[in-house]
């Protein structure tokens, strides 16, 4: 099945269909693993988990790209290094078989070579892939996604991801689709029409609905407590893992996601949210950082430019940046003087 775009997007025609194809072509690799718990995994240095799923899906999209538009920048999650050595053998055939689903002639050579692509530094334009967003989530049953986002001087023009956990639209799940001017919609996975995307309009604090990270630390666990008691929230707060929170906030499930930054001061992935922030400004919800500073989405691999993400509707939005200042939560200075700097490139 080769899904439309909805049929009022104009522009970028090219790589809107590329997006969608990429994403159809995730979703194809990941369907299985919708229904499973017993999935392998490894940790990797930073103490994530990683599947062969995670590598497949990145070499898949990355070989449609090839085709698709040549020439272009990518950058992507997974490190091609992690397959050398006799142990992961057996991981590279895995995936090899799993290539094959979405490119039936791909080689072990080009599969290797598709998944060194994903290792670039981000140019003026480029592509930035998350193949399984949430692996965590895709390990314990929760909520899991590929993500795609083209950007352009450091704004996400186009957002893809493919959620086959989300079954708000179908019970295969859905592909979700921004365009910048253009809006937002999700459709189901397993085939079906386009759904325009709305935040919802719940203006008061009180019935607004908190989406957060299913992991976090107890210091996260207490600020985010503080910042729903100073908003007044008393709506259940909605714990889910990867960017399928940008997408529950755009499709009016929830009215706001915050995001801390980790307490080693370490930035956010880039391809952790270019394509949700889009989901939500294009679904008419805002996104900034903790300090209401625009996300720069073109500083590099990391978000080094900014601090957090706090993205909502419009009202909950502005209640949340004012609650943080309020709280003197925003970013302490002596680490905004170190944001600053790295913007200015030193
Ligand atoms: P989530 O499912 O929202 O917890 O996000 C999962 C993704 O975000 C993974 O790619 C993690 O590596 C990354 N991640 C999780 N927590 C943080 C954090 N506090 N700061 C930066 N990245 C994070
Ligand atoms: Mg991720």
């Amino acid at each position: 099945m080769t899904i439309r775009p909805p049929p009022s997007i104009h522009n970028f025609a090219a790589e809107v269909d590329f997006a969608l194809r990429a994403m159809e072509g995730a979703a194809e690799l990941l369907d299985e693993l919708r229904r499973s718990s017993q999935i392998q995994s490894l940790t990797k240095e930073d103490r994530t988990p990683v599947t062969a799923a995670d590598f497949a899906v990145q070499a898949a999209v990355t070989g449609l790209l090839e085709r698709s538009l040549p020439g272009e920048v990518l950058i992507a999650e997974e490190d091609a290094g992690r397959l050398q050595g006799e142990e992961a053998r057996r991981w590279v055939d895995e995936i090899v078989a799993s290539v094959r689903r979405v490119h039936p002639a791909g080689t072990e050579e080009q599969v290797l070579r598709w998944l060194e692509r994903g290792g670039q530094q981000p140019e003026r334009r480029f592509w930035a892939l998350d193949p399984v967003d949430g692996t965590k989530g895709l390990l314990r049953g929760g909520q899991f996604a590929a993500a795609l986002a083209l950007i352009q001087d450091g704004v996400p023009i186009i957002g893809a991801l493919a959620c086959p956990r989300y079954d708000r639209f179908g019970e295969e799940g859905c592909l979700a689709l921004a365009v910048r001017g253009e809006g937002a919609w999700a459709a189901p996975a397993g085939g079906g029409g386009w759904t325009r995307l709305l935040v919802s309009s719940t203006a008061d604090p009180l019935h607004g609905r908190l989406l957060r990270s299913v992991e976090s630390g107890p210091a996260t666990n207490r600020k985010l407590e503080e910042i729903r008691r100073e908003l007044g929230m008393t709506a259940s707060e909605i714990r889910m893992d990867s960017q399928v929170k940008y997408l529950a906030l755009a499709a009016s499930d929830g009215e706001l996601i915050i995001r801390l930054p980790r307490s080693g001061g370490q930035h956010e992935n880039t391809w952790d949210h270019a394509a949700g922030v889009l989901l939500v400004e294009q679904a008419g919800g805002l996104a900034s950082d903790l300090n209401g500073e625009r996300l720069d989405f073109g500083a590099g691999r990391q978000m080094v430019r900014n601090l957090g993400v706090v993205a909502g509707n419009q009202r909950m939005h502005e209640a949340a940046l004012a609650a943080l200042r309020r709280l003197g939560l925003g970013t302490p200075a002596k680490d905004l003087a170190g944001v600053r700097r790295k913007a200015r490139g030193k």
